[in-house]
């Protein structure tokens, strides 16, 4: 084992992950040796006979813990986006060892009794704040990881958490399989009348490595959605709906990849835990670490907003059924329509297209621009830097502050790929954390699939894409912004999940700015930047139909939180739920055979389950925020300065409610939310 010290990459921690060097056999051998170091450190702490104090309890810790979890997301991040076979099965083979290892040790009775023993000490007051926090959410995830509980219902509990993983693990990759699986060779150009030429050519290079002479369509986003926003080929449109919205199904092309068993498993087992941990459901035990206090308040919450939306979706559904009519001659509106449809009015209500707004997003151009707000606003220097990656296209940055100053460093994965997931992340590759003399500055993983490069021309980017980018940026943000400390809280880790949304959203507004996109624009063929006119007409534009898109979102978030409280698993179908959801709130129609429930990942295979509805609840949040800066001047360092210091800087240290009133001076209020969403005057 000491051999597989020096040769194995995933064991070096000096610097910048060896992602050159790492290779699936390297995978067992330092998960092995991680797991035996972490389990001897938490044994030794464990069976420790002096009285606990934080330097003898949670220091002895973080290192071998730090370790195991930087080596470990290492492992996931590549099987999420650089898939093979071979990653895929060592990575799970190895992820029922972590399951167990994190669940033993959020059982371990003498371990929790350690961390009673610190809050109880008299020396815990004298404690630093993020510290004492830090023990608060030690003792409380013992709870929650059942470390109270008698041996049998512990056990339970294990075999539980170990199928849970594997399961959420299952669910991604047969939504992959299922999206990789597919394609549409075309071989006439007519049938792709109206798709986009950037679109085309992708398309066409797709089906020219596949030894094929016409064009190759495919379920990945940057295909996907222009065939169905341009595609004036109704039936065109129709098919590629059908394979999206199945994927993953019954109804999808194998049975081997429907979710359907794994949704209905998997919702029975979290039922089962939160019994077991004495909680009524799956939402009470989700709620317990977050700002929400209770399934009431989440659904009061959403219900309130689809009060105020409706009836501006209702509108937008209206006017849409309309223009379909009487320009499009389409008599009734097919959901492979909807965005045909409104993408036509608004090129025509308002005289542009994303097609050729795009035309003045070249890459270079929208990173120096989100680089150039992220700068003016922190004070930080953003830098191109060198690492080993997973992926040639793939770049590194430092990130330092004004005086000059390392402070952390991302990787930035813009395109979408075959073996790579879909959606965009954001995702912790290494945390802060003091350890004595040395400070571990926090380097993150910044994963889009946006649309690439070809034939040599730069890759450009609709605005909804930039959004997208500056989205994930706001989460690197917080992740390489955090002047904590102590493992745990600092960075994204310890935020209450709720408002984990705030810093990405927050950072969406400057999307809309024109002072931002000035300067962040240059036309590929002429380099002018964006006219002025356009951008008013693409504010104008702003709230489009955003009464149907903020209805779609309650629509999961209430699915969501329903699923997870008010559903029994054992009695009728997940589907249900949906459907009665849809009859509550919906407004536009969705087709028979939609199966969009099999590829929710996000419940189903990520960390919103039962907390789907942070992303409005942190808008409010995001919202007010920026709303401070709309007061301030957008780009003003001044108040740059304060969101630093008491949003981004603080972490998980303390409660975001209280960095949020730091920063405001008062609690959140909901105005700021309906006014940039147009929806400030009831209808
Ligand atoms: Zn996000």
């Amino acid at each position: 084992m000491n051999v597989a010290d020096n040769t194995n990459p995933l064991l070096d921690f000096s610097g910048p992950t060896r992602f050159d060097a790492i290779r699936v056999e390297h995978v067992p051998p330092a998960i092995d040796q991680l797991i035996a170091a972490a389990r001897a450190a938490i044994e030794d702490v464990a069976a420790d006979s002096r009285p606990a104090t934080w330097d003898n309890v949670a220091e002895p810790l973080a290192e071998p813990l730090d370790r195991l979890d930087r080596a470990w997301g290492v492992v996931r991040h590549l099987n999420a986006v650089a898939s093979t076979p071979e990653w895929r099965e060592t990575y799970h083979a190895s992820l029922p060892r972590i399951t167990a290892f994190h669940t033993d040790l959020a059982q371990n009775l003498r371990l929790f009794h350690r961390y009673r023993e610190i809050k109880a000490s008299p020396s815990f007051i004298g404690l630093e704040a993020a510290k004492r926090r830090a023990v608060a959410n030690e003792l409380r995830d013992f709870r929650l990881g059942g470390a109270e509980l008698p041996a049998r219902e512990k056990a339970r509990l294990k075999a539980v958490d170990e199928e849970l993983a594997e399961l959420s693990a299952r669910f991604d990759d047969n939504v992959l399989d299922a999206t990789n699986d597919w394609a549409l060779y075309v071989a006439d150009r007519s049938e792709l009348a109206g798709v986009p030429d950037t679109v085309l050519a992708q398309a066409r290079a797709a089906a020219e490595a596949d030894g094929d002479a016409g064009w190759k369509l495919t379920l990945h986003m940057p295909c996907y959605l222009p065939v169905q926003s341009y595609a004036d080929n109704r039936a065109l449109r129709a098919t590629l709906h059908r394979a999206y919205a199945t994927r993953a199904s019954d109804l999808g092309a194998s049975p081997a990849w429907d979710n359907g068993p794994v949704i209905r498993r998997l919702l029975e087992l979290r039922h089962e835990a939160a019994l077991l941990l004495g909680y009524a459901h799956f939402a009470e035990v989700s709620l317990v670490p977050k700002m929400a206090t209770s399934v009431d308040e989440v659904l009061g919450f959403l219900r309130d907003l689809v009060r105020r939306a409706r009836p501006y979706a209702l509108r937008d559904y209206a006017e849409l059924q309309g223009f379909a009519r009487t320009e499009l001659g389409l008599a009734d509106l097919a959901p492979w329509d909807l965005a045909y449809a409104s993408e036509k009015l608004k090129a025509k209500r308002f005289a542009f297209s994303e097609q050729e707004v795009r035309r003045y997003f070249p890459e270079h151009k929208v990173l120096a621009g989100l680089f150039h707000v992220a700068q003016t606003l922190y004070g930080i220097s953003i830098r191109e830097s060198r690492a080993p990656t997973w992926q040639d296209d793939v770049r590194f940055f430092d990130v330092n502050d004004a005086s000059g100053t390392l402070i952390g460093q991302f990787y930035l994965d813009n395109y979408a790929r075959p073996g790579k997931q879909g959606g965009a992340w954001q995702d912790d590759a290494v945390n802060r954390r003091r350890a004595g003399a040395h400070l571990q500055h926090p380097v993150a993983f910044l994963i889009c699939d946006l649309s690439a490069s070809t034939d040599g021309h730069p890759a450009t980017f609709t605005h909804d894409e930039v959004i997208t980018l500056f989205h994930e940026f706001g989460h690197g943000l917080h992740q390489l912004l955090t002047r904590v400390e102590v493992a745990g809280v600092s960075g994204i880790q310890g935020v209450e999940w709720d408002a984990v949304e705030l810093p990405s959203q927050f950072m969406e507004n400057f999307c809309w700015e024109w002072s931002v996109l000035e300067q962040m624009t240059a036309h590929v063929d002429t380099g002018a930047p964006l006219p002025r006119a356009m951008f008013d007409r693409m504010l104008a534009a702003k709230n489009f139909q955003s009464g149907l898109a903020t209805i779609r979102y309650l629509e999961f978030g209430l699915f969501d939180m329903l699923l997870h409280s008010a559903h029994d698993p054992r009695g009728e179908a997940p589907q249900a739920v949906l459907d009665a959801v849809r009859r509550e709130v919906a407004v536009a129609p969705r087709a028979s055979y939609d199966r969009f429930m099999h590829s929710f990942a996000h419940i189903f295979a990520g960390g919103y389950a039962a907390g789907f509805y942070s992303y409005q609840w942190a808008e409010v949040l995001s919202a007010d925020a920026y709303s401070a800066f709309e007061e301030a001047g957008v780009l003003s360092p001044a108040a740059g300065a304060k969101f630093r210091d008491e949003v981004l800087a603080r972490g998980g240290s303390r409660g975001a409610m209280e960095s949020f009133v730091a920063f405001r001076g008062r609690t959140p209020q909901l105005d700021a939310l309906l006014r940039h969403n147009g929806m400030a005057t009831p209808l």
